[in-house]
């Protein structure tokens, strides 16, 4: 058990919805109280479908030139948590009645969150209410969850228990005007277009108010009771669909009831009202076959057990640790998308936090996770970037450039929908953040065929845009002006080190890859689909090579930009505590006057990127930037731990990553009821894997640098490379890599290489 609260403690509602949600990578819901929230209670009772959204106009007193019309959000869709419990005539809720019990729980290995109350009637007696739920892996479209009460005293006389489930339209998404991480205006997405109850089950069909989607959804309970022992009505309602059930019993008996709700959507299907329709008609098929413990709940946690097969992490010697990093692994898995039409939002599909967009936190953060643990889902977040190339190339066009694919900063469907550019779309990192997702994942699978089907068309475009972006200067070197790094408190400079090496990695990656393809004669059907010249390679590799990568003599660092050192060091000893984040507090050009960070950026690249960077300037620049930075960002924290692991500052290693991978369970940003900080969630996972052991892959190979915490007595982890699964394990004697299955590999241990498997 990962996870378990007991009490109820209403000011923490809205956070345990998000740290109880349950989702699949399609679907989410968050862990609202089925019964309805107490008044005046905050609650954000949620349930997505990933990439789901509306279109919203956006407003600006000032419209410049290419500013974006309209921005997509992710929408609440209808509630699909209420059931209401009444026992003879009496109904539940953790308002009035009398709770003698009650304990929330997450399971990663069955991947159920469950609920267990003992509630006390005013009649005196005590009801045991439990609840399980689950957003099935097996049918990403189905929302599940087994409805068990009864009264445990065998002399009980006979009561009557009552269940009332249903779909309500009437629904918002949540708003909050002080807070730039979540939307400010509080509008209707979602309208009921019909209702209709056809065999027992509950069907509406609904549209979005501005982007023309339409959705399905059905309902069906399914009671463990022979038919007459039960009473069923459905009704259609003013925002919906109603089921009730009703059973008088005796005794310890009471109700069990299993509910289906299956939604579909036109982004992936022609007609959701069929799809739906189907996938609830087979999910009942499988009910029909058992009675006690459902097939359904089955399906789903076997495809959990092979994920923790081939992704098991153990800590000896922490197992509350542990607990936490399978937490957050659980949760990366819930958030994926895997059908190539949408990705990672920043919040998975836990909260409306950052309107349900996807950043560069999927290629940065959470793709490694991905790449090494289930790699079909890797691929499928990159084929997102592949069919959201178009956006990126019209996105270039409005930008002033030529030719070339810039990927917006935030996006659903492909367009930008920041309205903020210098933070925002000025982030042109994001497109060499793409480009080294692809890379990385070209050297972790040796998947040419997929090179050549999408994986060097977006190459060859990214690198063209930097062409675009960049040009010559008096030094001879190739400089890339106007454009902000991962570190949004400081925008719109000249030259950002991290964006520099990633447009540097990009434009060789293209060479690299084109060449092999070209090899293997697999590159033309790209070449003639985006008319690529040859001599355009040279361009490439020129520039890669004249790319101008800030330093300061005097300090031996890399600079973060080419003024970066030369503004006043915000004094961060003398900020008040409760100034922090500082975004909160502070107009954004005062922030960007100083030296003062909110995240990992020169840091990060010489974790991305560390060839031909000295050990000594590594360590200087990691202790420069160490002071200055705020890690007012989620995104930070986890990338200096690893760093620190780099740099053989164990204990320093330690204590961010101990920070990191606790950040939503004790919600340290004082924001997880908006959403799971799912950038870190990976981040904590590289924390062990590319910290602690020090895995990097990079053209020469898959290499670590194995250290271990002095708290730990040894930690193990697997991972999936060139097809084989490996098994890394590491303890106070040293360390060890062991084929588990496929061929044998070659890796690098400290520099020395080793034939894993032979
Ligand atoms: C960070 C970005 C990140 C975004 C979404 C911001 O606070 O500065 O780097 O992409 O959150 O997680």
């Amino acid at each position: 058990m990962e996870l378990m609260k007991t009490g109820f403690n209403p000011d923490e509602l809205a956070l345990e919805e998000t740290l109880f949600h349950v989702a699949n990578g399609y679907l989410g819901v968050r862990g609202s109280l089925e019964e309805g929230c107490p008044e005046g209670v905050q609650t954000i009772r949620g349930c997505y479908v990933n990439g789901f959204y509306d279109t919203v106009d956006l407003h600006y007193p000032e419209r410049l030139y290419g500013f974006p019309e309209k921005a997509q959000r992710l929408i609440n869709l209808p509630d699909v948590q209420t059931m209401r419990l009444f026992v003879d005539g009496e109904e539940f809720n953790m308002q009035n009645s009398e709770i003698l019990e009650h304990t929330r729980e997450l399971d990663s290995r069955s991947g159920t969150a469950k609920r267990k109350i003992k509630w006390r009637t005013s009649k005196g007696i005590d009801v045991s209410i439990y609840i399980i739920r689950i957003a099935s892996f097996a049918r990403p479209e189905l929302f599940y969850t087994e409805y068990l009460a009864f009264n445990d005293d065998f002399n009980a006389p006979i009561m009557e228990f009552e269940l009332v489930s249903e779909i309500n339209c009437n629904v918002f998404n949540f708003s909050d005007d002080n807070d730039p991480r979540v939307a400010s205006e509080k509008i209707q997405h979602i309208f009921l277009d019909n209702a209709e109850i056809v065999d027992d089950v509950g069907m509406v069909q609904c549209s979005t108010g501005a982007s023309d989607l339409k959705l399905a959804l059905c309902q069906y309970l399914h009671v463990h009771q022979d038919d007459d022992k039960y009473k069923r009505v459905n009704k259609v309602t003013a925002n919906g669909v109603e089921t009730r059930i009703t059973i008088k019993t005796k005794g310890d008996r009471g109700l069990l009831v299993e509910r289906l709700v299956t939604i579909s959507d036109s982004r992936r299907q022609e007609d959701p009202r069929t799809h739906a329709w189907q996938v609830m008609e087979d999910s009942i098929d499988m009910l029909d076959n058992k009675a006690v413990e459902s097939q359904l709940q089955e399906e789903h946690s076997d495809l959990l057990w092979d994920f923790w097969v081939g992704a098991e992490i153990q800590i000896d010697g922490d197992r509350d640790l542990q607990k936490s990093l399978t937490f957050n692994m659980f949760q990366l898995l819930q958030s994926a998308g895997r059908d190539g039409i949408t990705s990672v939002a920043s919040k998975g599909l836990s909260g409306e936090g950052y309107e349900g967009h996807y950043f560069w936190d999927t290629e940065i953060y959470v793709f490694p996770f991905f790449l090494y643990t289930q790699p079909e889902t890797a691929k499928s977040l990159l084929q997102f970037r592949y069919n959201t190339l178009d956006g990126a190339r019209q996105h270039a066009v409005i930008m002033g450039h030529k030719s070339g694919a810039l990927y917006p900063w935030r996006t659903i469907s492909g367009s930008e929908c920041s309205s903020f550019f210098p933070a925002g779309s000025a982030q042109y990192h994001l497109t060499g953040d793409v480009a080294h997702a692809f890379m990385q994942y070209y050297y972790a699978t040796d998947d040419v065929t997929y090179m050549s089907e999408s994986g060097l068309e977006v190459l060859l475009e990214t690198a063209r845009l930097w062409i675009e972006a960049g040009n010559y200067g008096s030094d001879g070197k190739f400089h890339i002006h106007s454009v902000t790094g991962p570190d949004e408190y400081t925008c719109c400079v000249s030259d950002n080190y991290y964006t520099n090496r990633t447009a540097q990695h990009n434009l060789l990656g293209a060479v690299e890859v084109y060449s092999r393809l070209k090899e293997a004669a697999l590159h033309t059907t790209t070449v003639a689909k985006i008319n690529f010249n040859e001599a355009e390679l040279e361009a490439f590799t020129q520039a890669a090579e004249a790319m101008y990568l800030p330093y300061c003599e005097e300090l031996g660092i890399h600079a973060q930009d080419s003024t970066f050192l030369d503004k006043p060091i915000w004094d961060l000893a003398t900020t008040p505590k409760e100034k922090f984040p500082l975004l909160l507090h502070y107009h954004p050009l005062y922030l960007y006057r100083y030296q003062v960070c909110k995240q990992a950026d020169t840091v990060l690249a010489h974790f991305l990127f560390e060839d031909g960077v000295p050990e000594d300037v590594m360590r200087r620049t990691y202790m420069y930037y160490d002071k200055i930075t705020t890690h007012d960002s989620s995104l930070s924290g986890c990338i200096f731990g690893i760093m620190a692991s780099r740099l053989g500052l164990t204990q320093k290693a330690y204590e961010y990553f101990t920070e990191s991978v606790r950040c939503d369970l004790d919600n340290t940003h004082g924001n997880t009821k908006d959403g799971l900080h799912v950038a870190n969630l990976g981040g904590s996972w590289m924390a062990v894997v590319c910290g602690f052991a020090g895995l990097r892959l990079s053209k020469k190979g898959l290499s670590f640098r194995f250290s271990l915490p002095e708290k730990w007595r040894g930690y193990s982890f697997r991972l999936q490379y060139r097809g084989s699964l490996l098994q890394v394990n590491i303890n106070k004697q040293g360390g060890d890599i062991k084929l588990m299955k496929g061929n044998p590999v070659t890796v690098f241990v400290d520099g020395v290489e080793l034939r894993v498997g032979e």
